[in-house]
């Protein structure tokens, strides 16, 4: 069955008492999740231990924003798999267009780094998607499909385990969302693309993140292919989320 989920992606963004009121915000709507729905939050690397202590008995879960391909050493700034897994992060996102815009990540390293966190139990939800230059240019599906097919080339028979996450990049908090049928025809694309390869799409997540709040929630969810959500400047307002959260249903 595929799995229905909202991730929650705070970027770099909160303090201790404000993650602790959102937080307190989002566990006072329990119950939270309901049925096969999951939720997650993703706030910055050095707020994971405090999160994780906060959401411990809850149902909500969490995750990071980003991890190193490499499994330990002199390696300044970096986090690896194995200190999320001791942190008890269910996700990592990889490849959010942020860090392959600012910090030049490749294919192949999005790829390296799903590996990574796989290797350690920890769920890579990989993002892709084009640039607006590339959608006028009628090369959003060439787009995804080479950055998905790095990633799947290099989990090989554990592709089918990654989550994925469908983020047009000209979507991404501009306040200009896709439409329900331009991510569904784009999520068409992935799903056929993951079936071909692992033959289990039908066991996998694909979520679609770009600007969505929750007066647009509940049309981009209902599309067939639409599993749930990646959510940037919503997830910082307990209400919000929780009301995206319930757009799924
Ligand atoms: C994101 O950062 O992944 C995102 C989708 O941001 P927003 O919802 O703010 O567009």
């Amino acid at each position: 069955m595929r799995r229905k989920l909202v991730v929650g992606n705070w970027k770099m963004q909160g303090s201790r008492v404000a993650n602790a009121e959102l937080l307190a915000g989002l566990l006072a709507a329990r119950p939270f999740s309901q049925g096969a729905l999951e939720v997650a939050v993703c706030p910055p690397a050095v707020y994971l231990n405090e999160v994780a202590a906060t959401l411990a008995s809850s149902n909500i879960r969490w995750g990071a924003q980003d991890v190193s391909a490499h499994a330990q050493g002199a390696y300044t700034g970096e986090v690896s798999a194995a200190m999320l897994q001791e942190l008890g992060c269910r996700y990592v996102l990889v490849g959010h267009s942020e860090r392959r815009a600012y910090h030049a990540e490749s294919d192949t390293l999005v790829a390296l780094k799903a590996q990574a966190a796989l290797g350690r139990g920890v769920t890579p939800i990989v993002c892709v998607g084009e640039t607006l230059a590339e959608r006028d240019a009628g090369q959003t599906e060439a787009v995804v499909k080479r950055q998905l097919s790095a990633v799947i080339h290099t989990l090989a028979h554990c592709a089918a385990e990654m989550v994925v996450a469908y983020e047009p990049v000209w979507a991404i908090g501009t306040g200009r969302t896709a439409t329900p049928d331009q991510a569904q025809a784009v999520h068409a694309v992935l799903r056929a693309q993951l079936q071909a390869a692992t033959g289990r799409a039908d066991h996998m997540s694909i979520l679609y993140g770009g600007s969505v709040k929750p007066d647009n929630a509940a049309q981009l969810f209902a599309q067939h292919d639409i599993d749930g959500g990646l959510i940037g400047g919503a997830s910082l307002k307990a209400a919000d989320f929780v009301a995206i959260c319930r757009a799924v249903y």
